[in-house]
C-alpha cells in the first residue's frame, strides 16, 4: 500500500499551512514518522523539509507527485520534536495538523528586532553637578530631572524608555542635551529581553529538611537516569517554589534546560523576581501581554542557547529547548492549563508527552492537586511527594465557617457576617491587613425585575448581563462578559414597566462600597478585571497592598495567587458556595481549591492567620473539608461521586460541539453525528454512554448556536477513535459546511 506525506519546507514562514505532497517510496515506508527531516526534490533543486502528516490517500493527482528522496541523518533538530508533539496533540485532541503546528511552532513575526537606546552621562561628575546647578537656575526642570537621575545611577546611564516613561522627559529634551554634549545616546539592536529591568540580588534560602528530602528524591532518580512524573503536594507556604528552583539549578547545572509553567495570574513581579535573583539573565518569561515579536524573540533566545529557563503560562511548554531536562507545572490544578481553542490540549498531559519524547522529568505541584493528578498518583502513575508543613513551622490558618442563613435569621442582612465583621474591626485596630475574597466575577450582579421576574440578558448570548459602575445617583451600565455588548442600566422593567428593577447581588464594587461605609477609617483597595485592565494596574494594586498602602484588599480569584503578603492575618470568603451552583461536574473541586488557596493567603508572616468562610451551604462536603483543610477527606468524597457518575478521572469524557448561525442546522448536524456514534457503540461492544445532543451550557454566544454531544468511555483511546470517525464524517459530508464541529476531551472549564 502506498503512503503519502505532507511536507513543510520552511517553518520560519509566517504561514505554516504551505505544505507539499510527496509519495513515500517503498524503502522508506516503515522508517518515516511525523516530524522527521527529509530530502525532497523541489523544482530543480533538492531541499530539506519536515514531514507533518502521513496519509493513505493522496490529496493531489497521484501521477504528478514526486517521491521523497531520503531521510536526513544526524542530530534531530528541535523542530522535529515539536512537529512530532503537534502530531500527538492532533491525534489526542482533534483539529487539523495546521492548527496543532501553529500551537507548537513559534511563528516568525513581521517586525524587526527593537532598537535599544540608552542615555549615558558624558560629563565628569563635577562638571555635571555644575551643569545641574545651572539647569536649576534656569528652571529647566526636565533637564534637571534627567541629569539628577543619571547622577544617581552607579553606571551613570538609564534606558531611553525609562527616561521618557517614568521620568517624563521627552525625546526632544534628550536630543537637545545630546547636542550640547551633556549626554550620549547609545543604540544597539538586540533581542528583546523582558526581565532585564530587574536587579539581580541573590537571597538564597537553604532548603529545610522536608524540602531537601523532596528535592533529593527527584535528583537521585534523575542521576540514575530515571525520568518520571512527580506530583508534589505541599500545603500553601510549604516552600514549593524553593524546591522547584533547586531542581532547576540541578538540571541546568548539567547543561540541560527547564520550563517552569505558572498560571498567568500568578506570574507576578514578585514571582519572576525570585527566579531572576537566583538565575539572572539565563531566565526568560512569556506572557500574554507580549507582542508576537517579543514572544518570537524569546523562542529564538531559547533556541540559540542564550537562556536555559523559561517561565510562563501554558504556551511556554513549547519553548524550543534542544536539551530539555525538566518541566515544572506549578498550581497544576488550574483550569487555565487547558486550552480553550483548537487543539484543546491540556498542558499537563502534553508536558508529560513532551518529557517522554525528550527524556525529561515532570514535576507537578499544588496544595490542592487536581482529582486527575491525585488519582494517578494513587494508582502509581505519578510519584507522590508530600510537604505537610509550612516553612519554619508556621501554623496553617484557623478556619471559621459562618452560616449566612443563620445570620439572616438573626436579622443581619449585610454581606458581612458578625464573625467576619468583628474580626475585621479587630485587625484594623492592630494595624494588620485583611483580604476579602469574592468567589466569582459572575456574581457582579444580574439585574432582575422584582415584579415580573424578568432578567436582563444579552441579546446575542445566552447569559445575563452584569451591572457595572453607577453609584452616587448616576446610572450604571449593563455589560455582557461574553461578547462585550453594553447598554445603559434601565430605570423601569422593559417587560412590565415596573420601577422595582434592580436587586444587584454583591459584586466587588458593591462590596467595596459596603466595606467603606462600615469601616470608614480603613483604606480599601479593590482588584478585579475592571481595575486591572493593564499589567501596571495589576502590579500596582498588589505592590500597593504589599507596601501596606491599604488595610483591606477586596477582589476576585486573582487576589489569591502569586503574592506573599506577610501582614495579612485575616482572609474572608464572602459567599463560598457561589461556585457550587455552576453546571459543571468540577464545581465541588473548584470550590474546595478556591477556598483552600484563599485561606493559604493568611498567616504567611510572623503572626498566625485566620479565615472566615461565609456560606449558605455549610454542610456541603467541599466546604466542610476546606474548613478543616482536609484534602484527603475531600478527595475521598469527590472520587466516589466521580465513580458513581463515570466522570473523569475515573472514566474519560468527550464533548462534541456543533456550532452554527442557524440553530436548526446545528441541531440537525448534531443529531446525525450522534446517530453515527450510536451505531459505532452498538458495533464496538464496549460500554459507552452517549448523551445528547443538547444545548451547550451557554447555548448561544455572539449569535452562534451551540449543541453538544457527551460521550463517556473508560478508555481514552476509544474516544480518540470516535473523534477520528466523526472528523472523517464531518470532512466527507460536504453538505454541512456551515456547521463547525469541535472536540473537547475531559473538559475542565465547563461546556
Ligand atoms: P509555596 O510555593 O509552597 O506556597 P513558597 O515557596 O512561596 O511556598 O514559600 C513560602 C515562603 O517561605 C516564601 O516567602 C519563601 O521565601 C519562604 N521560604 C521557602 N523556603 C524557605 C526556607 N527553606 N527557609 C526560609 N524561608 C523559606
Ligand atoms: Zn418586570
Ligand atoms: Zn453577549
Amino acid at each position: 500500500m502506498a503512503l503519502y506525506a505532507q511536507v513543510i519546507v520552511d517553518i520560519s514562514q509566517e504561514k505554516l499551512d504551505k505544505t507539499f505532497e510527496y509519495r513515500i517510496p517503498e524503502r522508506l515506508c516503515g522508517a518515516l514518522g511525523i516530524g522527521m527531516q527529509v530530502y525532497i526534490p523541489f523544482g530543480r533543486r533538492r531541499l530539506t523539509g519536515y514531514v507533518v502528516e502521513i496519509t493513505k490517500e493522496p490529496v493531489f493527482d497521484e501521477d504528478k507527485l514526486k517521491e521523497i528522496a531520503g531521510i536526513v541523518e544526524g542530530s534531530v533538530p528541535i523542530e522535529s520534536h515539536l512537529i512530532a508533539l503537534a502530531g500527538w496533540m492532533r491525534e489526542h485532541y482533534g483539529g487539523t495538523m495546521n492548527q496543532a503546528l501553529k500551537t507548537v511552532l513559534p511563528v516568525k513575526a513581521k517586525t524587526r528586532p527593537v532598537e535599544y537606546k540608552r542615555v549615558r552621562l558624558k560629563l565628569e561628575d563635577l562638571t555635571a553637578k555644575n551643569q545641574l546647578a545651572e539647569y536649576q537656575r534656569k528652571h529647566s526642570t526636565a533637564r534637571e530631572r534627567l541629569l539628577a537621575a543619571l547622577l544617581e545611577q552607579e553606571n551613570r546611564e538609564l534606558p531611553w524608555n525609562v527616561i521618557t516613561g517614568k521620568l517624563g522627559v521627552s525625546g526632544s529634551v534628550i536630543r537637545a542635551m545630546e547636542e550640547t554634549g551633556v549626554v550620549l545616546v547609545c543604540r544597539e539592536v538586540r533581542y528583546r529581553n523582558p526581565v532585564e529591568h530587574l536587579q539581580k540580588k541573590g537571597n538564597l534560602h537553604a532548603l529545610n529538611a522536608a524540602q531537601r528530602q523532596v528535592a533529593d528524591e527527584v535528583i537521585a532518580d534523575y542521576d540514575a537516569g530515571i525520568r518520571k512524573t512527580y506530583l508534589l503536594k505541599g500545603v500553601t507556604g510549604s516552600g514549593k517554589t524553593e524546591v522547584y528552583m533547586e531542581l532547576i539549578a540541578y538540571v541546568t547545572g548539567q547543561g540541560r534546560q527547564a520550563i517552569m509553567l505558572i498560571p498567568e495570574i500568578a506570574l507576578t513581579y514578585q514571582t519572576v523576581m525570585r527566579f531572576y535573583s537566583r538565575f539572572g539573565d539565563r531566565v526568560s518569561i512569556l506572557n500574554s501581554r507580549m507582542t508576537a515579536a517579543e514572544r518570537y524573540d524569546q523562542f529564538l533566545r531559547a533556541k540559540n542557547g542564550e537562556i536555559d529557563i523559561m517561565i510562563g503560562p501554558r504556551s511556554a511548554l513549547f519553548t524550543p529547548f534542544l536539551n530539555l531536562g525538566l518541566i515544572i507545572m506549578d498550581e497544576e490544578h488550574e483550569a487555565s492549563y487547558k486550552s480553550e481553542t483548537v487543539p484543546r490540549y491540556h498542558a499537563r498531559e502534553t508536558a508529560v508527552e513532551r518529557a517522554r519524547m525528550t527524556g525529561a522529568s515532570v514535576v507537578l505541584g499544588s496544595a490542592t492537586p487536581s482529582l486527575e493528578s491525585y488519582y494517578r498518583a494513587k494508582r502509581g502513575e505519578y510519584r507522590l511527594l508530600v510537604m505537610e508543613e509550612r516553612v519554619e513551622k508556621k501554623p496553617l490558618p484557623a478556619c471559621v465557617v459562618a452560616d449566612l442563613r443563620e445570620e439572616l435569621r438573626l436579622g443581619n442582612r449585610s454581606v458581612l457576617s458578625e464573625a467576619l465583621a468583628g474580626r475585621i474591626t479587630d485587625r484594623l485596630g492592630r494595624g494588620e491587613q485583611v483580604m476579602l475574597f469574592l468567589n466569582r466575577r459572575g456574581m457582579a450582579g444580574f439585574v432582575s425585575c422584582r415584579a415580573c421576574g424578568h432578567v436582563l440578558k444579552c441579546p446575542h448570548c445566552d447569559v445575563s448581563l452584569s451591572w457595572h459602575g453607577g453609584g452616587a445617583g448616576r446610572r450604571g451600565r449593563m455589560v455582557c462578559h461574553y461578547c462585550g455588548y453594553t447598554e445603559p442600566e434601565p430605570s423601569v422593567c422593559p417587560v412590565c414597566g415596573s420601577k422595582y428593577i434592580g436587586g444587584f447581588k454583591a459584586g466587588t464594587e458593591k462590596v467595596e462600597a459596603i466595606v467603606k461605609a462600615k469601616f470608614p477609617g480603613a483604606r480599601v483597595l479593590r482588584m478585579d478585571t475592571d481595575t486591572t485592565r493593564t499589567k501596571e494596574g495589576y502590579e500596582q494594586i498588589l505592590s500597593g497592598f504589599a507596601n501596606r498602602e491599604a488595610d483591606i484588599l477586596i477582589g476576585t480569584q486573582m487576589i489569591v495567587k502569586g503574592h506573599d503578603f506577610p501582614h495579612v492575618t485575616l482572609v474572608g470568603v464572602l459567599a463560598a458556595d457561589m461556585s457550587l451552583h455552576v453546571s459543571d461536574y468540577h464545581a465541588a473541586e473548584r470550590t474546595f481549591q478556591l477556598l483552600t488557596q484563599a485561606a493559604g493567603r493568611a498567616g504567611r508572616g510572623s503572626r498566625p492567620g485566620e479565615v472566615v468562610i461565609q456560606t449558605y451551604d455549610p454542610k456541603h462536603y467541599s466546604i466542610v473539608a476546606a474548613g478543616a483543610q482536609d484534602y484527603e477527606a475531600f478527595y475521598e468524597q469527590e472520587i466516589e461521586y466521580r465513580k458513581l457518575l463515570y466522570y473523569p478521572p475515573v472514566w474519560n469524557l468527550l464533548v462534541i460541539l456543533c456550532a452554527a448561525r442557524d440553530e436548526a442546522r446545528a441541531a440537525e448536524r448534531a443529531v446525525q453525528l450522534a446517530e453515527s456514534i450510536d451505531s459505532f457503540k452498538r458495533a464496538c461492544g464496549e460500554k459507552l454512554f452517549v448523551t445528547g445532543p443538547a444545548d451547550a451550557a451557554v447555548a448561544k454566544v455572539n449569535d452562534i448556536y451551540k449543541k453538544v454531544i457527551y460521550i463517556k468511555a473508560e478508555r481514552y483511546e476509544t474516544l480518540v477513535e470516535i473523534k477520528n470517525r466523526t472528523e472523517k464524517q464531518a470532512r466527507e459530508d460536504t453538505g454541512y459546511r456551515d456547521v463547525t464541529v469541535q472536540f473537547d476531551f475531559n473538559p475542565v472549564n465547563g461546556f
